[in-house]
């Protein structure tokens, strides 16, 4: 036994001591360990959920998502700046994104690299991490980049997107940019641990920007779809089919009577009020063919719509609903209406002054005794004479309205007209057609002579006044008015017949236009009177109005310039 060897006493009481500082050690790793352990466990756990987030999905912000991502990249790499660059492919170039961690807005616009330069484009060019502990002394690193943002080290990963097919395989990778962590924090160095989990990342952060410009780029071309469609004249509606409405235009629901704005997305049983564009659409589900049709609403306005259907097709044929044209063809309708109106109406106002002239011709042919006395043979020439004066305007007036209607313009021949004889001499010869109205005219100053077109002019004052006693049945007062206002004639054509009614005060001077009334119909016309004189007016310089009321006459007032607006220069008499 050795000399120094202690009582057994003694020892057991340093043994026991031992004993007690070992177990308290062994407590504290203990709690160590279970530190330790929960530690581990949490870096686990984060892992965990970095490895299975799924990406993020896109949202029309792809700015917000992706902020999101960077802060939480630079959180779990414990970087002190993490920022993406996409590649331009028409610059060449790898250009830094916002969001960034640790960048400036101003750092960010100017980061950019070509993509064969620097850890970036190494990263890029090669779709390989590249990781740099040394970003000062590295040959490898664009100096001017590093000193702009003040970077120590670098990791560096690329961005790939992938495209994967229905059974998730990758079909296809391209790498579109880098993603960049720099300045491990608390001075440390990026390990391969941190490329890991970067290139993780990176997957996640690749996924986002590809859907999300996806998503930016297919909501661009939905939206110009949407604008174009919007903007167009005709009516679109789009119905699944299920027999739901899935898109209806702005001109559409304005054709269809829709007051709903916005999507709609419901069965057509309960969008569309109108049965028959019902029938239309349903007819090519269940024949699976183009179909048309011409519908007459009522509501909101009279309206004739041509409706055409065609069906969509997905790529392997097969129908996935009915796009259903409108194009509002009431205009035409209504033309082709008037035209045909027009026809009859010029026929029978060609043969009214033939058949008068026929029959004083063949009386005056058939006595061979001289049974008719030299005033009334006179009587009957003045009458074929006014007869042919009749046709021969009604001829001109229509090569005139034909020639308005091919886009030719009305010429004007210039003279200098004294205005009140020409006022008298029209309104005597009018006084001459008729004795039951009354014909006065009221010129309260001298009026000046103007230069103007006197046929046509003649020409406006007749056919006001033929229309002033024409629509006055019962006679009356038919007054002409004419005074100088500033620079132009000014000259009205009172009756104290008819009237015309409100809604017809415009359309009345637009071709083949009349208001449908027994007295109308009576007093015979073509419906190109107004709309002549209205041109031979403007052609003029001047401008035509009507007040009138319905039962209570109307005033025609129109103005000529004394002096013709010189064209072109936008002058005119100042
Ligand atoms: P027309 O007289 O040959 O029918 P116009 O173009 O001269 O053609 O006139 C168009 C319509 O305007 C007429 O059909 C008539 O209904 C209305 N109108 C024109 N002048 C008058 C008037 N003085 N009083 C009432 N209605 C008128």
């Amino acid at each position: 036994m050795p000399q120094d060897r202690q009582p057994p006493e003694q020892e057991l009481a340093r043994l026991k001591a031992r004993v007690q500082e070992l177990e308290a050690e062994l407590e504290q790793y203990k709690g160590r360990a279970g530190d330790l352990d929960k530690q581990l466990s949490a870096e686990r756990a984060e892992r965990q959920v970095i490895e299975s987030t799924p990406p993020i999905s896109p949202t029309p912000d792809l700015e917000q998502t992706l902020g999101r991502l960077v802060k939480r990249i630079a959180m779990i790499l414990q970087a002190e700046k993490c920022v993406f660059m996409l590649h331009d492919p028409e610059a060449g170039e790898l250009v830094a994104q916002r969001p960034a961690v640790g960048l400036s807005d101003e750092q960010v616009k100017v980061f950019r690299v070509r993509a064969t330069h620097g850890a970036s484009g190494e990263a890029f060019r090669d779709a390989k991490p590249v990781v740099l502990d040394d970003a000062v002394g590295d040959p490898r690193t664009v100096k001017e980049n590093v000193a702009l943002l003040n970077i120590r080290n670098i990791a560096t990963v690329p961005l790939v997107m992938e495209t994967r097919d229905e059974q998730e395989r990758v079909v296809e990778k391209k790498t579109i940019g880098v993603l960049h962590v720099f300045n491990k924090r608390f001075g440390g160095m990026f390990s391969d641990e941190d490329v890991r989990l970067l290139t993780i990342m990176a997957r996640q952060a690749a996924a986002v920007i590809a859907s999300a410009q996806l998503y930016i780029e297919l909501k661009q071309e939905k939206d110009k779809l949407e604008a174009t469609l919007e903007s167009i004249l005709a009516g679109v509606m789009v119905v699944d089919m299920k027999g739901k409405v899935t898109l209806v235009n702005q001109a559409g629901r304005r054709m269809l009577g829709l007051t709903q704005e916005g999507e709609i997305s419901a069965p057509l049983d309960e969008v569309i009020p109108d049965e028959r564009i019902r029938e239309l659409v349903k007819r090519s589900m269940t024949s699976q063919k183009e179909s048309a049709a011409e519908i007459e609403v009522k509501k909101p306005a009279e309206r004739v719509y041509q409706g055409q259907t065609t069906l969509i097709r997905d790529e392997t044929g097969q129908p996935t609903g009915v796009v259903a044209i409108f194009n509002d063809i009431s205009e035409i309708r209504n033309v082709e209406r008037m035209k045909s109106a027009f026809v009859a109406t010029v026929s029978h106002e060609l043969r009214t002054p033939l058949t008068g002239i026929k029959g004083f011709i063949s009386t005056l042919l058939s006595d061979t005794e001289g049974f008719f006395d030299d005033e009334s043979r006179r009587e009957f020439y003045t009458i074929i004479d006014q007869e042919c004066d009749r046709l021969t305007r009604l001829i001109s007036d229509l090569l005139n309205v034909s020639a308005i209607e091919s886009g030719r313009a009305l010429e004007v021949n210039y003279t200098p007209v004294d205005p009140t004889s020409l006022i008298e001499k029209t309104v005597s010869v009018q006084r001459s057609y008729t004795d039951k109205h009354e014909l006065r005219v009221e010129i309260p100053e001298r009026l000046p002579r103007i230069m103007a077109d006197e046929e046509k002019l003649e020409r406006i004052l007749t056919n006001l006044m033929n229309n002033a006693t024409k629509y006055s049945p019962h006679g009356g007062e038919v007054v002409v008015r004419a005074v100088r206002e500033g620079d132009s004639i000014v000259v009205a054509v009172r009756d104290q017949g008819i009237g015309v009614p409100k809604d017809k005060q415009t359309k009345i001077f637009e071709r083949f236009e009349r208001v449908d009334t027994r007295d109308t119909r009576e007093a015979g016309g073509a419906g190109i009177g107004l709309f002549l004189v209205k041109h031979m007016i403007e052609a003029h310089g001047g401008t035509i109005g009507v007040e009138s009321e319905v039962g209570n006459g109307s005033t025609f007032t129109f103005s000529i310039p004394v002096e013709p607006k010189r064209a072109g220069g936008g002058g005119g008499s100042a």
